[in-house]
């Protein structure tokens, strides 16, 4: 049966071509053609006859299909994928300076359950393969590559997309290690983010497994009751055990952790809860990304207003944890985050 190429991180697909006695240097003309310039036509430059035939049989090189894209003003782009079994899922472009970070798609559906989101109302139905995350990513260049020439740089990945990523850690790592491939992409480990809700089993592979990859925690709130109700894998999982996994993993110079906290109006806003959330994480290398609630459909929830907001960051400012309001883009095509629900788009 044939797999996807995409399936294979450079040293996998090097020892499959040993392992069936080809030239193994055709593993890096492999990766170079299709991952750094992204050509999408049968490789054949160089590659011995053998080897052609062994990939003729083995290999497919699909990517994700894309449905459809909406752009907004501000140049954000959200493509819905279509994937081989139907299901789809959400991928979004998010400018700056004319170069671009994307935000990725790692399950569809998630089966976190978190009651400010809308891919949480999915619930799980499957997580995705390598394949279809680094089909996003090539996907989207192209996209890029054709329709604003001369602007296919994407330099950041995020994985803010869809899903929780470490509840599919190996297809995740396995993408990460193709986009850090230096024969391919070749993405800088800073240059790629792992947002997550605190999923501990995840947590503790970190270290080991994806070193040097940012990490952004979903904080939240920093009262365990609060943040029971708002990310309901607290409860298995509670904040003091996640920090202290998150203490664990090494940071490299000038690397820090991002907590993302979610502002919803009079739940999570007051001057109490961005006192204890600096005290929190005093001491840590830390920074703070709020991000205002993004209205979904059938929530109670509301976004604070500008006032509320800036009264935050200013109690975060005095204990001088460094803090960014997350300004919201794509808002008008419901491309911003929380807002990913392939099952209504
Ligand atoms: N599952 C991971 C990553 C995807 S969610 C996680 O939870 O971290 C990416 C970010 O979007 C998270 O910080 C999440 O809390 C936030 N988010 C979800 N719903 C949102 C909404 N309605 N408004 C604003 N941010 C939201
Ligand atoms: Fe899943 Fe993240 Fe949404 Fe929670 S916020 S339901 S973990 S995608």
């Amino acid at each position: 049966m044939k797999t996807s190429f995409f399936e294979y991180s450079y040293e996998e697909l090097h020892s499959l071509l040993a392992h069936n006695e080809l030239n193994t240097s055709a593993a890096t003309l492999l990766y170079n053609w299709y991952y750094k310039k992204k050509l999408q036509a049968p490789c054949v430059d160089n590659i011995s006859k053998s080897t052609l035939a062994f990939i003729e049989e083995n290999f497919l090189f699909e990517w994700p299909e894309i449905d459809t894209v909406h752009e907004s003003k501000d140049k954000t782009v959200k493509f819905l994928f279509k994937l081989k079994d139907g299901s789809s899922v959400e991928t979004v472009l998010i400018p700056f300076h004319n170069k671009y970070s994307i935000c990725l798609s790692s399950q569809v559906g998630c089966a976190m359950k978190c009651s400010f989101c809308f891919t949480g109302k999915q619930g799980l139905k499957r997580s995705l393969k390598t394949s279809e995350i680094v089909g996003q990513f090539l996907q989207a260049w192209k996209w890029l590559k054709d329709n604003r020439p001369g602007e296919e740089r994407i330099l950041n990945i995020v994985f803010m997309g869809q899903g929780e990523p470490l509840h599919n850690f190996d297809a995740v790592k396995k993408a990460c290690e193709i986009f850090l491939s230096k024969h391919g992409t070749s993405i800088g480990s800073q240059k790629i983010t792992i947002s997550t809700s605190g999923y501990i089993p995840g947590l503790k592979r970190w270290a080991d497994e994806i070193p040097g990859v940012n990490l952004a925690l979903s904080l939240h709130s920093p009262f365990d009751v609060k943040r029971d109700e708002l990310i309901p894998i607290n409860k298995r999982y509670p904040l003091d055990e996640v920090l202290k996994c998150i203490d664990e993993i090494p940071l490299a110079k000038k690397q820090f952790v991002t907590y993302e906290y979610l502002l919803i109006d009079d739940f999570n806003d007051s001057v109490e809860d961005a006192q204890r959330t600096g005290e929190l994480l005093q001491g840590k290398r830390a920074y703070i990304n709020l991000i205002p609630f993004n209205p979904i459909p059938d929530s109670n929830y509301r976004r604070p207003g500008q006032e509320k907001v800036h009264q935050f960051k200013e109690v975060l400012d005095t204990l001088k944890i460094p803090t960014l309001i997350r300004e919201t883009k794509g808002d008008e095509v419901m491309a911003a985050c929380g807002q990913l629900n392939s099952s209504e788009s």
